[in-house]
């Protein structure tokens, strides 16, 4: 069994006290931790992680890397690989609430237009009745039969408080008006978005719960925003869709190509800083925090399992 240092112990004690951290606290906290400059060196940044994992893993834990799909942020977090929700979600919620958000995230999921969120009226008219949580199985009896009635009777205002709370804890967000996933949930519901089928981002493989699809008709590829910008504010890249090859005509906004050349600025800077070699502006690098998932993700098509059905393992991807 590997033994962690202190200083994993400071990355996982800040990861489950303070939630799931954006990426660039994530990074300070490792260079503070390890004194090495994360996006340098990304094979010890993704070793360390690595190393992470296999001992969270005993104890059915995992360290992971995500990207709050509404504005293409990555974060870290550690999250609980226990199947069911009520294990997921803490003791902390009634099994009427994680029913309400159950049936609010497969809404959400399930939207065809990719919007990734629903109104906040469609979210309290959620039906609760057919919400058997998972976990019942084990419970006892009496307890299950208790189940329908204290879904029937969970009121709007009850609904109003439990939305409030997902909200708080980061499982919901709020949009204008709508509800969408909250960070957790992105961390979370990974193995959820495959076994539910819900559509990939067809540039990077992650589910596409908020993306925009292919404006052709019989089309169905989606892409997040930030992998539509990624990709076509390469000069070189035709504007067409990888799946049907027909045109996606999208103009990268002057806002987001600013963003996206600081991003792969900041990059270059940094591997300056540490290799004291000229930075070469026009050379676009990988985005540095999606190392650690895309590291994952290999890892999963090495043990030869399609990404489909992968997700239910728990530590085999690990171990
Ligand atoms: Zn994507
Ligand atoms: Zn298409």
């Amino acid at each position: 069994m590997p033994e962690l240092s202190w200083k994993h112990h400071t990355l996982i004690q800040s990861l489950l006290s303070r939630g799931p951290l954006k990426a660039d606290e994530f990074n300070k906290m490792y260079e503070k931790v390890t004194g090495r400059k994360p996006g340098v060196n990304d094979k010890l940044f993704n070793d360390y992680l690595l190393k992470i994992n296999k001992e969270l893993s005993f104890v059915q834990f995992e360290l992971r890397a995500c990207t709050n799909q509404y504005d293409g942020k990555v974060y870290y977090g550690v999250v609980n690989n226990v199947a069911d929700e009520q294990s997921k979600l803490g003791s902390k919620y009634s099994v009427p609430q994680i029913a309400f958000y159950k049936g609010i995230i497969e809404a959400i999921a399930q939207d065809a237009a990719g919007q990734g969120c629903i109104t906040n009226i469609d979210a309290l008219h959620i039906k609760l009745d057919s919400q058997i949580p998972s976990g019942s199985q084990s419970q006892s009896e009496s307890q299950f039969q208790d189940v329908p009635a204290a879904l029937r009777n969970f009121s709007m205002s009850q609904k109003e408080k439990a939305l409030e709370e997902f909200v708080q804890d980061g499982w919901l967000t709020k949009l204008d008006g709508n509800i969408g996933l909250g960070i957790r949930s992105f961390l979370d519901l990974k193995s959820w978005f495959h076994l539910n089928e819900v559509p990939s981002c067809e540039v990077c493989n992650e589910a596409g719960v908020k993306a925009d699809l292919c404006p052709n008709e019989g089309c169905s590829i989606r892409i997040h925003k930030y992998c539509l910008v990624k990709k076509f504010s390469q000069r070189t890249v035709e504007k067409v869709c990888p799946g049907c090859q027909k045109p996606w005509p999208y103009t990268v906004t002057k806002a987001e190509l600013k963003a996206e050349l600081v991003e792969s600025e900041d990059e270059d800077e940094q591997n300056e800083a540490t290799e004291g070699q000229p930075s070469n502006g026009s050379q676009r690098k990988r985005r540095r925090n999606s190392q650690f998932q895309t590291q994952t993700q290999t890892q999963d098509s090495a043990n030869g399992v399609s990404s489909k059905t992968t997700r239910l393992r728990r530590s085999s991807r690990i171990g």
